[in-house]
């Protein structure tokens, strides 16, 4: 006779033989989980850690396409550029693109 037993990544049931050590119904679950996504905590820590960059990277870029007008950004505008490298470039010597913003506010 079959055990019903509950999947712990996905909680679905899935019948196996008592004899068994199954925990997930499938090997996807199974691979799931080693990858960490399919504990739930450590999805939420993930989850709220890149949302917070996110938003920071949001903001920071918000920030600047303000003193940017007009949807002028320094990748398709070179005036935009110079502007944006005498105002950031005392500070940071980085050349204030979108994937240096983003670099940027995932190493603080
Ligand atoms: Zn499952």
């Amino acid at each position: 006779m079959k055990e019903v037993k509950k999947c712990l990544y996905c909680g679905k049931e899935f019948k196996i033989w008592p004899s068994r050590k199954k925990k997930y119904c499938s090997i996807k679950c199974y691979q799931k989980t080693l990858k960490g996504s399919g504990n739930p905590n450590y999805n939420n820590k993930w989850t709220d850690k890149k949302k917070k960059e996110a938003s920071m990277i949001k903001k920071e870029y918000f920030k600047n396409n303000k003193v940017w007008n007009k949807g002028l950004t320094i990748e398709t505008d070179e005036r935009v550029k110079k502007y944006a490298e005498t105002q950031k470039g005392q500070k940071r010597k980085i050349k204030w693109t979108k994937e240096a913003i983003i670099k940027n506010t995932l190493e603080e």
